[in-house]
């Protein structure tokens, strides 16, 4: 695992997925799920005391 795999669930299809995000995503972005091709809104963090992403996927609107 690079610092910048986290691993998600999705929230459509509920299939769990590794993402690759580039180590210096921040903020909201927009994403497809790999599975079933719907929209996320990903947020993404990064925790200050160690540098772990954090990320939050959630419908986008
Ligand atoms: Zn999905």
């Amino acid at each position: 695992m690079s610092s910048g795999d986290v691993r998600v669930q999705c929230p459509y299809c509920f299939q769990i997925v590794d993402l690759s995000l580039d180590p210096e995503t921040r903020g909201v972005t927009i994403q497809d799920c790999e599975v079933c091709c719907r929209p996320w809104q990903l947020t993404v963090k990064r925790r200050k005391r160690d540098g772990k992403l954090l990320v939050r996927v959630e419908r986008a609107q």
